[in-house]
């Protein structure tokens, strides 16, 4: 079991604490920053063990050093991204596995936000850290890779459990959510999900993680092969690569 401690940082991101319950062994997903994340790491008298980056954009690494340095905690990331993950020790490639403490869980390799983008899934326990490949109702801009890599990395994470709880490095559902209406305003089940969003960022809450079964059916970067999805937002129905693309370009210039 592991328990998972969500800390809002900066503007609009997440930065996740992962504790194996048996072993107590600590992981950090994308340390933004290192105060936001010590103070919590304080308060429940964590010492770090492990941090876990999925990407070098400074949002995701920026607590790496100081953090090491406080802790003396492994810094795990792409292999082929060792060169701009700052402190990296342990470098992992697609499909190697890592235990925290009992847990263990498997690298996914999803270029296209950025080449070399990782995830990391915890299998056994169905959850998925997605950095910037995909966030609820969303996915991430296409900054160094092409829509190619990231139509297939969204079909790798399309193939997990639809249990598969994701736990994405921002908080963008509401912006999300007003491009997925803009495109399919009729949606009956979107419009239910638009307003628990709304009533739970009323309340400041959280609207991750979200669940893949349902981003299956909302999101509409999952969506690109749906002929009668593509055929309620007006795009004829192309390759996967074409259909995502031109999905991804129109938000983009929403
Ligand atoms: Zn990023
Ligand atoms: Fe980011």
């Amino acid at each position: 079991m592991i328990e998972i401690i969500q800390i809002p940082v900066l503007l609009d991101n997440y930065t996740y604490l992962i504790i194996d319950k048996e072993s107590k062994v600590s992981g950090c997903i994308d340390p933004s920053v290192f105060g936001d994340v010590q103070k919590v790491l304080e308060e429940r008298n964590i010492r770090l063990n492990f941090i876990l980056n999925t990407h070098h954009h400074s949002d995701h690494v920026g607590g790496n050093i100081e953090l090491k340095k406080k802790h003396d905690c492994k810094i795990i990331g792409n292999f082929f991204d060792q060169d701009r993950i700052p402190g990296i020790d342990i470098k992992l490639k697609e499909n190697d596995t890592f235990k925290i403490g009992d847990s263990s869980f498997t690298i996914i390799e999803t270029s296209g936000h950025t080449i070399g983008h990782i995830c990391f899934y915890f299998k056994e326990q169905k959850i998925l850290f997605s950095g910037d490949t995909v966030f609820s109702l969303g996915c991430g801009r296409i900054f160094e890779g092409t829509h190619e890599q990231m139509t297939n990395s969204i079909l790798k994470i399309r193939s997990l459990p639809k249990e598969t709880k994701i736990y994405c490095g921002h908080e963008y559902t509401e912006s999300n959510a007003n491009f997925a209406k803009h495109l399919n305003p009729n949606d009956s089940l979107l419009k239910k999900k638009i307003s628990e969003i709304k009533r739970k960022r009323s309340e400041s809450l959280p609207t991750i993680p979200c669940l893949l079964g349902e981003e299956l059916k909302l999101n509409p970067f999952f969506r690109f092969d749906d002929k009668e999805y593509l055929e309620s937002i007006n795009l004829k129905n192309m390759s996967l690569v074409e259909n995502f693309k031109r999905i991804r370009i129109m938000k983009d210039d929403f």
